[in-house]
């Protein structure tokens, strides 16, 4: 956290006395201003950063942090890139929403995929789905306005929601309502400031997934009050067994007119460094963001939206053989940490994160420390077995530890190991 005490201006001028007695009038400066102070480093990158970092000089750890898949991007949309490379226009700008053609294709994969009609021009082409979901508060949150945030939640929404200027009113869920809101936690918490609310499924980090009834219920509710839903689809691939992916402005279209549907291609075509995500608004939200982006970052690297639009054309052969890997992990992962004593593990449905209570080791000593918060076990655990996980404390859920799945299945398998033998 920054300096948040103090007066509210960051340059205050103040009178001092120099050491031959002369008064001065010297400027006390905030070198941060409060705005930027406030935001705190994200975990999941500060912990991958970490774990990349050991890797690279040498030790032997294993990586559950950041939610990257393990396979490469394939080849098709790696050439396309390459092909964008020799070619000369995709050397220069875009358009600043995005290549037209992206938008159009965004719009076309948006139907094949969860239903949903939209026009390209509502579609806005980002750095990353994160990027999309910035942009988004600021564009509709102002000061003073809650935003319903159903806890655990990913680490970013509650940073980016107090940048905007809005307050996030966060909604406690655990594994009794398999981490999903009700309609009543969402009644009791609205009040004449809610303007937003966010709607994850599937889940990053619990991996819950609501069923189509619920999508249905909670966006009737949230259009009955004329509450905007901000909802995050990046997920909508990777659900697994019975659990079924549905779009909220598919299930009530009486949202639409305050819904901002955010997705990208990091985690469905792994290219999660490539940073191209999206948003698609009502037009007046997208007009609004154009300006905003067209002063902030102008377009996406015009390579990697080329890159976009061949994976946004192409089939979605190769999510569903990472789904396929995901599935058999997720079922391992569940497995080895439920048999670990004290820790509990929810099966997730979705996404590819395990996210369990590890409560059941409180007041322990492992590694010559005392467990007392999740912060402390992940410490621990990177310590003392090269394990890298991150803490519930940053998803808002102290007690439970997030571990992603979208890593090898051996170096799953020894990972847990190590942490179950460091506990045994
Ligand atoms: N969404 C991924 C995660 O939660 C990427 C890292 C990040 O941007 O937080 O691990």
């Amino acid at each position: 956290m920054g300096d948040k005490g103090g007066s509210v201006h960051s340059r205050i001028i103040l009178h001092r006395r120099t050491t031959d007695g002369k008064q001065v009038r010297v400027i006390s400066e905030r070198r941060i201003s409060r705005r930027v102070a406030e935001i705190n480093e994200s975990p999941t990158l500060m912990i991958d950063a970490k774990a990349k970092a050991l890797k690279a000089a040498g030790e032997n750890v294993i990586g559950f942090g950041a939610g990257e898949p393990d396979f490469p991007t394939p080849e098709h949309i790696v050439n396309a890139a390459l092909e964008a490379c020799r070619h000369e226009p995709y050397h220069h700008y875009t358009p600043g929403p995005g290549l037209p053609a992206l938008r159009a294709a965004i719009a076309d994969k948006t139907l094949r995929d969860s239903g949903l009609e939209v026009q390209p021009s509502q579609v806005i082409v980002t750095n990353g789905g994160k990027h999309a979901l910035f942009e988004t508060f600021l564009a509709i949150v102002d000061e003073g306005d809650e935003v319903l945030l159903p806890a655990p939640y990913w680490v970013s929404y509650p940073e980016m929601i107090r940048f905007a200027g809005g307050t996030a009113i966060e909604l406690p869920t655990t594994e009794a309502t398999g981490f999903r809101v009700t309609i009543e936690q969402l009644e009791a918490a609205v009040t004449d400031k809610t303007k937003a609310m966010v709607f994850v499924s599937p889940s990053n980090p619990t991996g819950s997934v609501y069923t189509p009834a619920e999508v249905k219920a909670i966006g009737e509710w949230a259009a009955e009050r004329d509450i905007w839903v901000v909802t995050d689809e990046i997920y909508e691939h990777l659900v697994y067994g019975d659990a079924e992916f549905s779009s909220i402005p598919v299930q009530v279209p009486e949202v639409r007119d305050r819904c901002v549907v955010v997705n990208g291609v990091a985690k469905t075509y792994a290219m999660t460094g490539w940073r191209v995500g999206w948003l698609i608004a009502p037009t007046d939200v997208a007009s609004a963001v154009t300006s905003l982006q067209s002063q902030a970052t102008s377009n996406v690297s015009n390579v990697a939206q080329a890159a976009a639009l061949a994976a946004v054309t192409g089939d979605l052969e190769a999510v569903e053989m990472m789904g396929r890997a995901f599935d058999r992990r997720r079922m391992t992962m569940t497995k080895l940490l439920n048999e670990i004593d004290g820790i509990v593990c929810y099966e997730p449905e979705g996404a590819f994160y395990c996210f369990p209570s590890i409560k059941g080791l409180y007041g322990r000593t492992i590694g010559g420390r005392e467990i007392d918060s999740a912060d402390t076990f992940a410490e621990v655990v990177l310590d003392e077995v090269k394990v890298a996980l991150v803490p519930g404390e940053g998803f808002g859920a102290p007690g439970y530890v997030r571990l992603s799945y979208a890593l090898g299945d051996d170096d799953l398998v020894e990972g847990i190991t190590r942490m179950a033998d460091l506990l045994s």
